[in-house]
Order: structure tokens, then C-alpha cells, then sequence
């Protein structure tokens, strides 16, 4: 059975290697021309620990893992008011990992060796005849294939093709987020520095591999509607909502102009009713986004693209009993996980006429061990099902 992937990311990839050891056929098409590296620091935690044992990843992610050693929290003067340990600020509890994005992928990338895997195109049309899905693509000749799945992310061009514009199904949380490389002028060596209020954040970062360091804001939206293709824009909200802001702020404002790696987005989230129609489903961020304000969008990443495998398998490739089954195991995590980010999306978009202007580093402790608990409850909130007896390789 030819499946086709779109998307090489952490969805996308270990699910081609789960299709590929239960005996289908799968493809992966992706947009950039190499495998995306680099990015921010991300958690797996909970049942996708579980997943990558299972891929036999685990160990390579324990190797790659950031151990960060600690977090400052500071005023707005620079002046530490708290200091956590690197697994309190990050939520981790027991086993619960975290590594930048790109060494992510490119383990799972490692696991997936054998799959065919296309650079650098796009699908641009899928057409469904009774028993194949016809796909053009931008450059390559176009070919049929039994099922495709979108795993391309929370602005997917498969959902876009299949299921309709994205504004139908995006749950905006009100803020926006920002990523960038800077210059690692502190010398942070797997450290985080932080000033948060309820409303703005602004982080910095540097991994004990990484040449620079990223700085990172998350500021509520309030009345803002930011043009997310227009940079210049976006920098001109950074400067006016972060005047005011001391500590290394006005430096990473200055720095932003020449970063190469830009990313800014708004937070939201996927709320979908289905993920699949016809031949064509959905997982990872493109189906169910929880958005980086959950922290969990990784796990819900790699325990999706297990269970719509495996679910695959145990259908013997009938794709409607595998998507029924795959949507109603997955859904109640799902939801357990979205509802996180929304519950830290509504602290930091909390009325600044009530709310507190500047945390106190105490107060940020315990926002951080409350919603560690909760992230915790969530990340185990699957039982997740023995595929074992359908794996041909
Ligand atoms: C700032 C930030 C912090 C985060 N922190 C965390 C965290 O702490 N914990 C956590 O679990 N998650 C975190 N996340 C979220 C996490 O990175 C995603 O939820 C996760 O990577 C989802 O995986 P995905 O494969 O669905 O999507 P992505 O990782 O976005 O991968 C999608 C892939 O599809 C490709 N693609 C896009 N469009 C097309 C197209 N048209 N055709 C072909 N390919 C295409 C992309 O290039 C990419 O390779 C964070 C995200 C951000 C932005």
C-alpha cells in the first residue's frame, strides 16, 4: 500500500517509519530542501517516551537531550529574583526529555532510513478516484497513492486541500510568539534567563552545542492583528510592546533586524472534528495543534503517528476502520493536551488592569509547579495499544 506523507517533521517522520516496519509503503514529501534542523528546545514527555523506545530512539534522544543546567528568573532591571533547575523551569518530571527540534528530527530521520524521502516540493492537488488518490505536485511528475496524510504542520497544505481554508479550523489563544538566533554575548552555557509578566515574556537561551543563543517573546495579542507575512511589521510590535523593558531586551531588539532564522507566529491551536476524510488524513500539528503554549506538541506529534500507523496495520490498510479508531483513541489526549495550552494562554492574556505588572520570582515558581502537574496528568493521558504482531520488519 503507497502512502504519501507530506511533511518531514516529527510527526511526519516517525510515522514513516512506523508505516515502513508494519509493511506499507510510505513516501515523504517535503517542502525545504534539506531536513529543517536548528529550531527552539522542545519536551517529550509522558507516553511518547514510550514511542521512542519503541522506535529504538530513545537512548539517541537521551544523547542529543539539552540538559540544561538551570533557569534565571530576573526583573526588569536584570536582577535574578529566582533560580530554578534546568527540569523545575521545563516541566520535566521523571523521564521527561528535551532537545532542539532539529536533533529531533534528525534521529527520527536516522529510524526512518530505507523510506523515500523528496526535498524541496510541494503537493499542489489531490484528486480522489475510486480506489487511489491522484497527487500533482510543483516539480515532481505527478503519481496515485492509496492514502496521503498531512503531517505538515499547523498552516498544512494538505488540511488546506482536503478540508478547506485554515481559518475554519485555527482556535486563535491571542498571543504571538517569536524565535530568533542572536550572538551568545552572555556566554549562557545551557542556561535560560527569563522576564515574564502576565502579558509579555522574553527569554534567552543557548544549548551546550548551539553557536548562538535564541531569544524568544511571547506577548498577548490585546487589540493587535499582526500580518504574519510581513516582517517589518512584526518587528515594529516587538519594539513598541516591549518598550519599557530592560535586562538584555533592548539588545535582542536590536539584534532581531539581522536574524537569518526569524520565526514568528500566532499561538493557536487545530480544532478539528475530523482528521481524515476519504483518503487523505491528518496528524501531528496539521490535525490537532496544541500550540507551543501546551508544551506538548511534539508528544502529541510522535504518539499520533503511532497510533494512525499501527491503526493502519491492525485494519490490514482498510483506511475508514483506521481512521475511525485512530480518532477515537487519540481524541480525549488530544484534548487533554489543547486544554493546557489554553489554560497558560489565558494566564498570560489575563486583563493587565487586574493582573499583576511584574511577577515575583516566588509567584513564577509556583505558576511553573502548577502547570507542571498538569502537563504531567496529560502527557500520560493514552494507554498506548501493542502493534507488536503487525510489524514485518
Ligand atoms: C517556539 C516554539 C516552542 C515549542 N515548544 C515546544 C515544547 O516545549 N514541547 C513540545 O512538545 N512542542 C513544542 N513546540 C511545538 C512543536 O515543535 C510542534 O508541535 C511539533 O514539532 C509538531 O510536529 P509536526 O511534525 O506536526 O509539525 P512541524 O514540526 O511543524 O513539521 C512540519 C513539517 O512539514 C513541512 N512542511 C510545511 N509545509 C509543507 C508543505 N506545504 N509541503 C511539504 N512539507 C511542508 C515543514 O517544513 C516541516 O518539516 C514548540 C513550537 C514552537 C514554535
Amino acid at each position: 500500500m503507497d502512502i504519501l506523507i507530506s511533511g518531514a517533521g516529527v510527526a511526519g517522520l516517525p510515522l514513516a517509519y512506523w508505516l515502513r516496519r508494519f509493511g506499507f509503503h510510505p513516501t515523504v514529501v517535503e517542502r525545504a530542501g534539506a531536513l529543517v534542523t536548528g529550531g527552539y528546545k522542545i519536551d517529550v514527555r509522558g507516553s511518547a517516551l514510550d514511542v521512542l523506545r519503541l522506535m529504538g530512539a530513545h537512548d539517541a534522544v537521551v544523547e542529543a537531550s539539552t540538559r540544561m543546567r538551570g533557569a534565571l528568573l530576573v526583573d526588569r532591571a536584570g536582577t535574578v529574583i529566582n533560580e530554578l533547575s534546568g527540569d523545575q523551569f521545563g516541566h520535566r518530571v521523571g523521564g521527561d526529555l528535551e532537545i532542539v527540534r532539529g536533533d529531533l528530527c534528525q534521529i527520527l530521520m536516522d529510524r526512518a532510513s530505507g523510506v523515500e524521502i523528496i526535498f524541496d516540493d510541494v503537493i499542489e492537488s489531490i484528486t480522489e478516484t475510486p480506489g487511489r488518490a491522484e497527487v500533482t505536485f510543483r516539480r515532481g511528475k505527478p503519481r496515485a497513492f492509496d492514502l496521503v496524510v498531512g503531517a505538515d504542520g499547523l498552516h498544512s497544505n494538505v488540511r488546506r486541500l482536503a478540508f478547506g481554508d485554515e481559518s475554519e479550523f485555527l482556535r486563535d489563544l491571542g498571543m504571538y510568539l517569536c524565535v530568533y538566533t542572536v550572538p551568545n554575548e552572555l556566554g549562557l552555557d545551557r542556561m535560560e534567563v527569563q522576564y515574564s509578566e502576565v502579558g509579555r515574556v522574553a527569554a534567552l537561551w543557548a544549548t551546550r552545542a548551539a553557536a548562538g543563543a535564541k531569544a524568544c517573546f511571547g506577548f498577548a495579542a490585546g487589540g493587535r492583528r499582526i500580518d504574519l507575512r510581513d516582517r517589518r511589521q512584526q518587528e515594529e510590535a516587538l519594539r513598541t510592546v516591549y518598550d519599557g523593558i530592560g535586562w538584555q531586551v533592548p539588545r535582542l531588539l536590536e539584534l532581531m533586524t539581522d536574524a537569518t532564522d526569524w520565526y514568528f507566529d500566532v499561538a493557536a491551536q487545530v480544532d478539528m472534528k475530523e482528521w481524515a476524510r476519504g483518503r487523505v488524513a491528518l496528524t501531528g500539528d496539521a490535525a490537532y495543534c496544541a500550540s507551543p503554549m501546551s508544551g506538548q506538541g511534539s508528544s502529541l506529534a510522535l504518539v499520533g503517528a503511532y497510533v494512525l500507523a499501527g491503526e493502519l496495520a491492525a485494519a490490514s490498510g482498510d483506511h475508514r476502520t483506521a481512521f475511525a479508531e485512530y480518532d477515537r483513541l487519540l481524541r480525549p489526549y488530544v484534548i487533554a493536551n489543547q486544554r493546557l495550552g489554553i489554560q497558560s494562554a489565558a494566564f498570560m492574556t489575563q486583563d493587565p488592569a487586574t493582573a499583576p505588572a511584574e511577577l515575583s520570582g516566588s509567584e513564577i515558581e509556583s505558576v511553573i509547579d502548577g502547570s507542571t502537574r498538569r502537563i504531567a496528568e496529560a502527557a500520560n493521558a493514552i494507554a498506548l495499544k501493542d502493534y507488536t504482531p503487525f510489524r514485518r520488519t
